[in-house]
């Protein structure tokens, strides 16, 4: 059998699993839509997928918990109606599912916030009301009542969000309790919330699943330490949990920790050293995203189980195609937040970049074609490539064509970029589908007119071409275009970058670094990004910070715009990106006019004084247009033309939007 450790049997408590995977808590903006059915359609497939046991996005247990006001729970007969629908679905297709219950306190985006203290986070505009001993019964009794009724909804059990910084977190740590009482002071009085809370939890659910959420490295200041880790973990487990999940990092923390640039299961360690330390099962989690990863670690005793999140939303199938052998064919999470906690975190329900289907199950339906069509494809990125699949699934018969000889297009440059190495994945898991599917395949070959006619469809799928600055001098020998930079041209060592959108950071960040990529090296990282360890430094900062390596180039990152570079950066990451290229030195200015390019550098006029930035060579990354050249051409043909990804539009693309706007075309054909 493959992957035998990972797909071996486990029981906690009066549930035993299929598998050791758990598919961890995604807050997917279903539960705020009060439409059972969709949330239900998104659990079945990933029970129907093999995944061992489901926990579901954070569900507040009373109105001052909730991540923002109005925040999902079960309040009312109809809320626990709603669930019933997903936990029939989940055991219909042979699945176990927990609802989390997720108590926010100092996050809660609302006046109405509570905490151990009147300490305000650093990540929320609104200061919490320390609360008073009533104030805290409140809390445990309704997180007692929302596990009560998560029972009667017909969940196996409930995660305790203890992690992350959120309530239980923050009675945890001197960083957010500053209490007198009996629920603060020293360790024992700090741990009494949560581990009351899984007492009288258990109490409330019989012998359902109960999983605690425990931080085990905080990344801030003054945070918990490894002793007070191991502390509280034999209390919960006294106190009656069945077993024990990782959290890394509290949401305030300046440490990524499961964006695309930590190296795989980076904090794993951390799970293996409590494991010896409590006789029940501990769940390891963070940038687990292959079952290859997953196995080792469980073979190599780091834990029970592994908790992967997003996993599941790039592919539903995942230990399924694992159990059968297939694990190329799993469409890989590439970490990139792009359409799942980009999302949540502005209010948008919650996606995939490599799987636009994700929470939209029931919205984009891959049915049979009623009547099979010759479609030609032209262009092998992400866009035709998420055409080409779809197309082909639904029963149409259909060429693609790309001028060069492989697979993937733009999504090369991309895995050229240090941290951003999981792109290569998705190049070969396209690749593995491709070579799967009855696609008839014509790499190397340029699309002409003539080649294209007879076809019944054509799909345009060009992509896009680098624009020009128009700046006086950019045709000397200094200048280059992003491409040429990515594909391997020599860079002197002063660069100056016209354009900072995410192609700029991007080269920013390949011109900084030199040697080995940190995402692949995890000590390197760890350094880079001052990551200690909790038994030295409670909270696991490093006391000597961060320590980048020296940066390979002094690199200027430019725009016009008269505001801080990146800001338009993903939601959940734009502000590593930032921080990456501070750590390098990268000097970032906006409000730049670009007067002309010279031997000596840039000429540029910022604040209405004219300076030139003294630079080797400089790179253009001043964004891309449409490249449709073939367009009046088929068109004079009379032959069905659609555009999609860059050739379409070309501002701001990104794989998120060509792979979608290519699957959601190609359902419609
Ligand atoms: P972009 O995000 O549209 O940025 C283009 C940059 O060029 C801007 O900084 C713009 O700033 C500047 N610019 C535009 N026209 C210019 C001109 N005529 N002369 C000089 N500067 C000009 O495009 P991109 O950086 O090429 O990236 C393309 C897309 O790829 C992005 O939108 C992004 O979604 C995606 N991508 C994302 C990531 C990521 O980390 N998520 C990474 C790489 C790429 P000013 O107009 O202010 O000068
Ligand atoms: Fe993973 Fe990106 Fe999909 Fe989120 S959007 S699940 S990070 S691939």
């Amino acid at each position: 059998m493959p992957y035998p450790h990972l797909l071996a049997p486990i029981t906690l408590g009066n549930v035993t699993l299929r598998n050791r995977s758990l598919m961890g808590s995604m807050h997917t903006g279903l539960e705020d839509t009060g439409d059972g059915g969709r949330g239900a359609a998104v659990y079945a497939a990933r029970a129907k997928g093999g995944a061992g046991l489901i926990v579901t996005g954070g569900m507040a247990p009373n109105r001052e918990g909730g991540v923002f006001p109005g925040a999902a729970g079960l309040f009312t007969a109809t809320d626990i109606a709603n669930h019933r629908r997903v936990t029939d679905a989940v055991h219909a297709e042979g699945g176990r599912i927990a609802m989390q219950i997720l108590h926010a306190g100092r996050y809660a985006y609302g006046p109405e916030c509570v905490a151990p203290s009147a300490i305000k986070s650093p990540i929320s505009p609104f200061a919490p009301r320390a609360l008073d001993e009533d104030g805290i019964e409140k809390q445990i009794a309704d997180i007692t009542t929302a596990a009560a009724r998560a029972i009667e909804a017909g969940y196996d059990g409930v995660e305790v969000m203890g992690s992350e910084g959120y309530f239980l977190n923050q009675f945890l740590v001197r960083h957010t309790n500053h209490r007198t009482d009996r629920w603060g002071g020293d360790y024992a009085n700090r741990m009494r919330l949560p581990v009351e809370v899984v007492r009288r939890v258990r109490a409330a659910i019989g012998d359902g699943v109960l999983i605690y959420r425990i931080s085990l490295i905080d990344l801030i200041p003054d945070g918990s330490s490894w002793d007070e880790v191991v502390q509280l973990a034999k209390a919960i487990e006294g106190a009656g949990a069945s077993v024990l999940n990782t959290g890394i990092g509290w949401h305030e923390a300046r440490v990524p920790t499961i964006a695309t640039s930590v190296p795989r299961a980076a904090f794993a360690h951390l799970t293996g050293r409590l494991r010896p330390e409590v006789s029940i099962p501990v769940i390891t989690s963070n940038r687990i995203n292959t079952p290859e990863v997953a196995e080792g670690l469980l073979a190599g005793g780091m834990a029970d189980m592994v908790s992967m999140a997003r996993p599941f939303l790039a592919d539903p199938d995942f230990i399924a195609k694992a159990a059968a052998g297939r694990a190329r064919h799993i469409a890989p999470c590439i970490a990139c937040n792009q359409a799942c906690l980009d999302h949540t975190f502005s209010g948008r329900l919650t996606s995939c970049l490599v799987n636009p289907r994700a929470c939209h199950e029931t919205e984009i339906v891959l049915a049979p074609a009623t009547t099979s069509r010759r479609i030609a494809v032209v262009g092998a990125g992400p866009a035709g490539l998420s055409a080409a699949l779809t197309a082909v699934q639904r029963g149409h018969a259909v060429t693609l064509f790309d001028r060069s000889d492989r697979l993937g297009g733009q999504l090369h440059l991309a895995a050229t970029i240090p941290g951003k190495e999981e792109f290569a994945g998705l190049i070969d898991w396209f690749t593995a589908e491709v070579a799967a599917s009855p696609i008839s395949l014509h790499l190397g070959q340029e699309a002409t007119p003539q080649a294209l006619a007879g076809f019944d469809v054509v799909l345009l799928a060009t992509g896009v071409t680098p624009r020009t600055a128009g700046v006086p001098g950019e045709d000397g020998r200094n200048v280059l275009s992003y491409r040429e930079v990515l594909q391997g041209a020599p860079v002197g060592n002063r660069v100056a970058i016209i354009g900072a959108g995410g192609i700029g950071f991007d080269v920013a960040e390949y011109l900084t670094h030199h040697g080995e990529s940190p995402t692949l090296n995890p000590t390197l990282w760890r350094r880079e990004w001052g990551v200690g360890d909790p038994a030295v430094t409670p909270g696991g900062l490093a006391p000597e910070g961060p320590q980048p390596e020296a940066p390979a180039r002094q690199v200027w990152l430019l725009q016009r715009k008269p505001e801080r570079p990146g800001r338009r950066l993903g939601k959940t990451t734009g502000w590593i990106h930032r921080a990456a290229l501070q750590m390098k030195g990268v000097k970032m200015l906006g409000g730049v006019s670009y007067d002309a390019i010279t031997p000596e550098g840039l000429a540029v006029t910022i604040n209405g004084t004219a300076q030139v930035i003294p630079a080797d060579t400089v790179v253009i990354c001043a964004g891309q247009d449409p490249e449709r050249s073939l367009l009046p051409a088929l068109h004079a043909q009379g032959v069905e033309v659609h555009l999609i990804g860059g050739a379409d539009v070309a501002a701001e693309l990104d794989a998120k939007r060509a792979i979608d706007q290519g699957t959601r075309l190609a359902a419609t054909l």
